[in-house]
């Protein structure tokens, strides 16, 4: 039987009768229902009210990071981290080619320059031992800043992504941000749920941000985070994406131009719901990417993505990987004619077209894994909840 055969087989096993089965889809239960009608019922449904303080408070009781700010999305959180890490115009970002594009578009509102890292297969995140010889090769140090030798940028931020919530390396990688004197930065967007050596990921770095977009583990709609453990970086964030308004009982003054970005009060509303449902939809995750490991190691030919050593992955996408391209390709075909509808990656961002002239190393292990990859349906909702203690 043809290798794509043998996995629509398997796929008909394990995933429900109906169809289209989408790659991820949010759950909503009574509790969203219940919480969302209230926050309408009290007329707070924008910038202020208690659920967005709620939902901040949920994810610093979740993660341990002891600051949360919530924005309208995760791409104004990952430009507010950017702003508050001191990125400016002519800098360099070092951050992975093997992401959503999401990653990298903040940069440019900042008015630096994304420089592309390859990634390694086991973590699906940036090679620690390869961008430590990278930069040994291509940068130098002077005074407290790190400086493309071949650009005469300063190198300024390295940001780490973990990627379909796979812990990368963070201890390797917070000690070469160290090394370096980059200013760490954690795209945890994928990552809720996801914990290394026992830390939830968006720990290390200065400063992380999350999403709650429709298509992640948990949703408000739309929406973001920054997570930080610095109390400083916690009150100029709060700060920066609520327009700079000088706190006053009436006159109305802004100390800096800042930026519309704070979460609205009804989005919030949503997302203090999921936060309930978080343990539930992880352990259904958890549920369906056993399935799928137990399913495919039995087949030659193709590998099923694993959580990395020492990790606990939310397995937001599961991933498999296919011999080469053509196959990945005819996948994909047959599949969409079936009604599920499995993805490839992100195409990588240095060959996007907004991106081809940026800075870059060699980066076989994103082209691999691009041609290689395919993201299988991975709704918790595709495994029935059981009960979590
Ligand atoms: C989703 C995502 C973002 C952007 O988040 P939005 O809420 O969609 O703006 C950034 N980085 C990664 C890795 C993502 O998956």
């Amino acid at each position: 039987m043809p290798l794509t055969q043998s996995i629509l087989n398997i796929l008909r096993e394990i995933l429900p009768a109906q169809r289209p089965i989408s790659l991820h889809e949010p759950d909503f239960g009574d509790a969203e229902k219940a919480l969302v009608t209230d926050c309408l019922e009290s007329g707070w449904v924008s910038s202020v009210g208690q659920y967005v303080d709620r939902f901040e408070q949920s994810l610093i009781t979740y993660t341990g990071i002891p600051h949360a700010i919530a924005t309208v999305n995760g791409t104004a959180a990952l430009h507010t981290c950017l702003i508050l890490a001191g990125v400016t115009t002519g800098d360099e970002v070092l951050l992975p080619a093997l992401t959503f594009i999401g990653s990298a578009n903040p940069v440019v509102y900042s008015g630096a320059v994304p420089h592309f890292i390859d990634c390694e297969a086991e973590t699906l995140g940036i090679d620690p031992q390869r961008l430590n010889d990278y930069l040994t090769d291509i940068t130098e140090q002077r005074g407290n800043t790190c400086y493309n030798r071949s650009t005469g940028r300063p190198v300024r931020a390295l940001m780490v992504v973990h990627v379909l919530g796979h812990p990368a390396r963070m201890t390797e990688l917070a000690e070469i941000a160290a090394r370096f004197q980059l200013v760490l930065i954690e795209d945890a967007a994928e990552s809720l749920g996801s914990w290394r050596d026992g830390r939830h990921t968006g720990s290390w770095g200065q400063l992380t941000a999350l999403s709650f977009n429709g298509n992640k583990i948990i949703t408000c709609g739309g929406g973001g985070a920054v997570l930080t453990r610095d109390p400083e970086l916690a009150q100029r964030a709060k700060h920066l994406t609520t327009t700079a308004k000088q706190p006053h009982a009436w006159a109305v003054e802004h100390d800096a131009v800042g930026y519309n970005y704070r979460l609205p009060n009804l989005n919030a509303a949503l997302g203090c719901a999921q936060m309930e449902q978080l343990p539930q939809l992880l352990a259904q995750k958890r549920q369906l990417a056993e399935d799928y490991a137990n399913a495919f190691t039995t087949l030659d030919g193709v590998q099923f993505q694993n959580e990395p050593a020492d990790c606990r992955s939310n397995h937001w996408l599961n991933l498999l990987l296919l011999p080469d391209r053509e196959q990945r390709d005819q996948l994909l075909n047959v599949t969409h004619a079936e009604g599920f509808l499995l993805r490839p990656f992100w195409t990588p961002l240095h060959q996007q077209s907004v991106f081809n002239n940026a800075p870059r190393m060699k980066l076989p292990q994103t082209e691999d894994l691009f041609t290689r990859g395919v993201c299988l349906p991975s709704s918790a909702n595709l495994r029935q909840p059981h009960t979590v203690t």
